[in-house]
């Protein structure tokens, strides 16, 4: 849990930290019931200066920030419709801004990466929550060697960011098993391991215990079905640090897509 010392006049320019559950890449080009919960939710929060975005689809050995002024739109997926394909989300980047997050997260090593981009773990998103791409965007991968409590000590590390307007957007699913995915039904049903582990995180956030949330591998069968690698939980981790002392907790999206992806969005704030 970050530490809170500033003075109650603060907590009106802090900025809400968000966690989304991004699920299928279509929700970037269909009108579905998330896309509009994106919209909506990007029309209700406070308009950031910049985004740093932690995405589940940028998970390497190492701690990386985009620093290129230009980031390119990344398709990383296959098998999807050539309109997907087709997709730019010509955002901004924030070469101050990303050398401003490496020093912050030292002594971590960051690299300034000029190669990545903006993935669609970003950009699904971001293209539902600021249609105009308007908002600067920097990227922050996820660092496969390090452990669960490794990564929330390096979300809580983006605190002051909260109260600069910049806007720490998580981007995976709490519940992502592809195995268990029934494309077959549809509306599929929620497994029942999906929905008690949603409940159980959900639990945890309200009675604001983020231990059992950062230490998720002893949570048992729900969390180890529902979290079957690490990397769409991971961004999560990097909100739930962000979380201020008796900070609210609101679910502005919420739903359970083919049985086993959590559709849940988390805010802070
Ligand atoms: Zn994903």
């Amino acid at each position: 849990m970050a530490t809170d010392v500033r003075s109650p006049a603060s907590l009106h320019a802090r900025m809400p930290v968000v966690f989304v559950g991004h699920g299928n890449p279509m929700n970037a080009v269909e009108e579905t019931r998330y896309a509009a919960a994106w919209r909506a939710l990007g029309a209700a929060l406070p308009r950031p200066k910049a985004v740093v975005c932690v995405s589940a689809h940028w998970y390497v050995a190492g701690t990386r920030v985009t620093a290129m002024a230009r980031p390119r739109t990344i398709h990383d997926f296959g098998g999807f419709p050539d309109e997907l394909s087709r997709v730019e989300y010509p955002a901004p980047g924030a070469p101050a801004l990303a050398r401003d997050l490496a020093s912050r997260l030292a002594p971590t090593r960051v690299e300034l990466d000029e190669s990545w981009g903006l993935d669609h773990g970003a950009w699904s998103v971001l293209r539902r929550l600021y249609p105009d791409a308007d908002v600067p965007v920097v990227q922050l991968s996820l660092d496969e060697t390090l452990p669960p409590e490794a990564h929330y000590a390096l979300g809580a590390r983006l605190a002051p960011l909260r109260e600069e307007g910049v806007l720490v957007l998580g981007s995976g699913n709490l519940v992502h098993n592809l195995h268990a995915l029934s494309w077959g039904e549809h509306p599929a049903r929620p497994y029942g391991w999906a929905v008690e582990f949603e409940r159980t995180v959900r639990a945890f956030l309200d009675r604001e215990d983020p231990g059992p949330l950062v230490r998720y591998g002893a949570l048992g069968r729900a969390a180890a079905l529902a979290v079957p690698t690490p990397d769409h939980y991971l961004p999560f981790l990097y909100t739930l640090a962000l979380r201020a002392p008796g900070e609210p907790v609101s679910y502005p999206v919420e739903g359970i897509d083919l049985g086993s992806v959590s559709m849940l969005s988390v805010r802070f704030g």
